[in-house]
């Protein structure tokens, strides 16, 4: 790799030039045009300080709320200010309001008659409300579904508490996805199961990696009318409840006062670099700029959303033009209902084969290996250009995978759409996901540029690749 250095710092000098005397010629994806934007993305602090604007000036950006309405002029108006060309694609969000949210254990075993025990609890986006003054019952730990399912008959009119604990040992070996995923489908579907057989509440066991006695929000799957309390406990009070149902049975008073108000408007922000000679096609690179309200959301996903736009700056900022339109879309609504990645599928899916490429980024900015592509097999060798040009900051890895599709872009991708991901190190990722501690000190400057850089090159690659690297692979 260092072979190429001096060839490349000689182009690096001529396409400034060029870029400085307004929008040079289409390039194509060329290894020195390539090498220069990793540099540069490299060499500046751009997004980095958009996340500071996003997660401080901001905050938190849940669907509805005047966050939400906040960040969608944020991000526009900073797109606007490079010259892109801006469009914002009206979405009809849901709008869930978190209310009180109060666990306390009021009955057990061995309990001094002055003492009841303080559980931290946050309520899942979609739950539906206690009482006013709470509720209280009997609380029914289960393991899993099966298990559900067999004590029927005590779950009713109890508190039903997931109890699983979140495998930190295979996110540290790079399954974090996997992790998340045995986890996490107990907050999706176990309030909506225990709803069904008449539980009174459903708790579950907090889906992340750090115990600092932190409750990790989240949405469930519940349907109007069928809507029970359901909040996630710390994993430390969800061990409590366990040892304490060893000496016998435990109590809890619960407090949710969650509201659902009608629909709200947001909007997909889209901000296009346009193309040169292939302007009616289309690159996509996105991040989703809602969050969940307890923390500011940096890492999921104002690091998403701001290195997407970063990669328009990069591009900008060397004054050149791609031969596809880039396309920055900030996408509505991924938490908790997917609204915006559906209307844009809704405009686009009778001309999907303007759609060249999607690309979503969704995992944080931990350290960046490289590039997850949704790609066929006969298509991985036209990236090698790609990959040489990422070696040199350690993101040289290129995984080719049969979907690569983030939440946002995956009926894209199913409709034939190649996705893509930056390859990120999400050990760590499952921490902070969905806490109040998911602020902006956690995110290291350096990652994040790295990120913007293997961005920018994919997206630039995308956006003038002659190779036929065609659509996504069958979709199962
Ligand atoms: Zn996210």
């Amino acid at each position: 790799m260092n072979l190429r250095k001096p060839a490349l710092s000689a182009l690096f000098v001529c396409l400034l030039g060029a870029g400085f005397s307004g929008a040079a010629a289409a390039a194509s994806a060329d290894p020195a045009t390539l090498g220069k934007i990793r540099d540069a993305a490299m060499q500046s602090d751009w997004s980095y300080q958009r996340l500071e604007d996003m997660t401080d000036l901001v905050g938190p950006r849940l669907s509805g709320s005047a966050g939400g309405a906040a960040a969608v002029e944020q991000v526009a108006a900073a797109m606007r200010a490079l010259g892109a060309k801006v469009t914002l694609q009206p979405v009809k969000v849901p709008h869930w309001v978190r209310g009180e949210e109060k666990g306390e254990l009021v009955d057990y075993k061995g309990r001094p008659a002055s003492i009841t025990q303080r559980v931290v609890l946050t309520a899942l986006g979609g739950s539906g409300a206690t009482p006013a003054s709470g509720l209280t019952a009997p609380v029914v730990v289960v393991k899993d579904f099966d298990e559900l399912k067999a004590r029927a008959a005590e779950v009713k009119g109890a508190i039903v508490l997931f109890d699983v604990a979140f495998d930190q040992g295979m996110a540290d070996r790079g399954l974090a996805g996997n992790a998340y995923g045995q986890g996490s489908r107990y907050r999706s579907n176990g309030p909506r199961m225990a709803a069904e057989l008449g539980a009174a509440a459903a708790l579950v066991r907090s889906v992340g990696g750090a115990n600092y006695r932190l409750p990790h929000t989240g949405a469930t799957n519940m349907k109007d009318g069928q809507r029970i309390p359901a909040a996630a406990v710390t994993a430390e009070d969800a061990m409590l409840i366990g040892r304490l149902l060893k000496r016998g049975p435990v109590k809890m008073k619960l407090t949710l006062t969650p509201q659902i108000l009608p629909d709200a408007d947001s909007f997909n922000v889209i901000a296009d670099l346009p193309g040169s000679d292939k302007a009616d096609e289309v690159v996509i690179v996105s991040g989703h700029l809602d969050s969940w309200d307890l923390g500011t959301g940096a890492h999921d996903d104002a690091t998403g959303v701001t290195t997407s736009m970063g990669v328009l700056h990069t591009i900008k900022q060397l004054g050149l033009q791609p031969r596809r339109t880039i396309r920055m879309v900030a996408w509505a609504n991924e938490e908790n209902g997917l609204r915006g990645g559906n209307a844009y599928y809704q405009a686009h899916k009778d001309k999907l084969d303007k759609q060249f490429a999607a690309i979503e980024t969704d995992g944080g900015v931990g350290r960046t290996f490289g590039i997850q592509a949704g790609v066929r097999r006969e298509a991985e060798k036209y990236f090698v250009p790609l990959q040489n040009a990422l070696l040199p900051i350690g993101a040289g890895v290129f995984n080719r995978r049969d979907s690569a599709a983030g939440a946002d872009v995956h009926q894209l991708e199913a409709g034939g759409v190649p996705s893509f991901m930056p390859y990120v190190d999400t050990s760590a990722y499952f921490d902070y996901h969905h806490t109040p501690a998911d602020t902006f000190d956690k995110v290291d400057p350096v990652n994040m540029k790295k990120h913007v850089a293997v961005l920018s090159a994919l997206t630039w690659f995308l956006a003038n690749t002659e190779d036929p690297i065609g659509r996504a692979p069958e979709q199962k």
